[in-house]
């Protein structure tokens, strides 16, 4: 079994998405083992997204991500880390796949931040360290 941080990004709360995003999560048969609304702030969110620092896009990014509280969960389940970046979809939400949560509530919105409704872990490794910066009562 295996362990995966997703979040229910700020547009997805806005839109009222966390019922419907926590339905496909259980729909699926994992097990969701925590569960907490945050509003992230910068030492959080430049921990949590490192390896992204120096791209151009970055401080878009910081935007949207602080703009409303976001839901963060830990998930638990067979090859989960795979399995909810495929319920994801893709990155961008233009090219999302109908049917995931991105090709299905994702859309265009004024700006240069990609909204895209949702984040996950990309690999087991990650899911550990990004679990750790959210839920450091869990892994303590
Ligand atoms: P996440 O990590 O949020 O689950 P991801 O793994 O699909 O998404 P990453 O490459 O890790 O994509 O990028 C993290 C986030 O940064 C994206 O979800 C998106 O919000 C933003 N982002 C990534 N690439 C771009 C880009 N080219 N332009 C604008 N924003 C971007
Ligand atoms: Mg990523």
């Amino acid at each position: 079994t295996e362990r995966t941080l997703a979040i229910v990004k700020p547009d997805g709360v806005m839109q009222k998405k966390v019922g419907e995003i926590v339905r496909r999560i259980e729909r699926k048969g994992y097990d969701i083992i925590d569960m907490k609304m945050i509003k992230a702030d910068e030492t959080l969110l430049r921990a949590h997204y490192a390896e992204l620092v120096d791209r151009p896009f970055f401080p878009g990014l910081m935007h949207y991500m602080m703009e409303h509280p976001v839901v963060a969960m830990v998930v638990e389940g067979d090859n989960v880390v795979k399995g909810w970046r495929t319920l994801m979809g893709t990155t961008n939400p233009t090219e999302a796949a109908p049917g995931t949560i991105r090709g299905d509530f994702g859309r265009d919105w004024p700006g240069d931040e990609v909204r895209n409704v949702v984040h996950g872990s990309d690999s087991p490794d990650n899911a550990l360290r990004e679990i750790s910066l959210w839920f450091p009562e869990l892994t303590r």
